[in-house]
């Protein structure tokens, strides 16, 4: 049974993934000038958190192997904008940190066969070195978030039970990170299945900050969002254009779009800083840079009502 629903948020706060998410998975490799200039852009369209990368051994990421250029290009470029980056263990943390990310986002696995080929090691042993990562992060005073990715579905093992799931949210609200997401890494989740896993968590963990990400890859991702939504999320993952995968999660696709997840916020009267035309017109840039389409919506059908609509009284 689904449960009840909670009042529609005001206001949320969107992470822009795609420097960090979306290029991760990109076949040629992206400079860090386009990197600097995407971030650029971004901000430019209202983004206040993005990921921009990740601090993770380049040989088995290569195209995250300039963090510490990317964050050095960055730094006291965008006042008021918190850059996060990814991290799998302490020395990453330890990295990111001595880089000058604002906030740390760690990943624990739900499954464990997806655990032991994403990150290299069970889910107990990464939910252990979470409490050496917060300490990292919390000592240098950072923002430090917990995503639970494959919350919704692992590749190996198919369906993950809500129970698994649970006992990870509880297990690593010990070390009081400042939120907790619920990631859909391969894109398998539907929208009665996000709805219970938020309930649940919301009772297994009172007080906390609950983000969702999610992938496009069975065009459920906008439905889950307005789900999550309703679920007592205010923190949502997205990115620019949709781009983006999971290079260890086969036929997994990109983040919902920035731009059509501000778009069902706009339509719902919900805030989230972001200027959605702005963010639609990324897509052709991303496009011309990357050389192939995108698949966010926005982009190709351009925001409605146009924005010279937009200007008259
Ligand atoms: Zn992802």
């Amino acid at each position: 049974m689904t449960p009840a629903a909670c009042p529609l948020p005001k206001r949320i706060e969107i992470v822009e993934v795609s420097p960090r998410d979306g290029l991760q998975n990109e076949p040629a490799a992206v400079s860090t000038q386009d990197k600097l200039a995407l971030i650029d852009k971004l901000v430019a369209a209202g983004a206040k958190r993005i990921e921009a990368t990740s601090f993770v051994d380049p040989r088995r990421v290569p195209q995250m192997a300039d963090a510490e250029a990317v964050m050095s290009g960055l730094h006291q470029r965008h006042d008021g904008v918190s850059f996060s980056g990814l991290v799998l263990n302490a020395r990453g943390a330890e990295r990111a940190v001595a880089a000058g990310c604002h906030e740390l986002t760690y990943v624990v696995v739900a499954s464990e066969t997806f655990s032991l080929r994403n990150q290299g090691r069970s889910v107990a042993d990464t939910i252990a070195a979470w409490q050496r990562v917060a300490v990292v992060g919390k000592e240098a005073g950072r923002r430090c978030n917990v995503l639970v990715a494959a919350a919704f579905g692992c590749p190996f093992e198919g369906l993950v039970p809500r129970e698994q799931v649970l006992a990870i949210v509880k297990a690593v609200a010990g070390m009081a990170p400042d939120e907790i997401g619920l990631a859909d890494t391969i894109g398998a989740g539907t929208p009665g299945q996000v709805a219970e896993m938020f309930d649940g968590a919301r009772a297994a963990v009172a007080g906390m900050v609950w983000r969702a990400h999610f992938h496009d890859t069975r065009n459920m991702g906008i439905a889950n969002a307005h789900a999550a939504l309703l679920s007592g999320v205010t923190v949502l993952d997205a990115s620019a254009g949709g781009i983006g995968g999971c290079p260890f999660a086969p036929g997994a696709t990109g983040n919902i779009a920035s731009e059509d997840l501000v778009y069902l916020l706009d339509g719902l009267g919900i805030e989230s800083g972001l200027k959605g035309p702005a963010l639609a017109r990324l897509a052709p840039w991303l496009e011309a840079r990357l050389g192939h389409p995108t698949p966010g919506s926005l982009g190709k059908a351009g925001w409605f009502p146009a924005e010279s609509d937009l200007m008259k009284p």
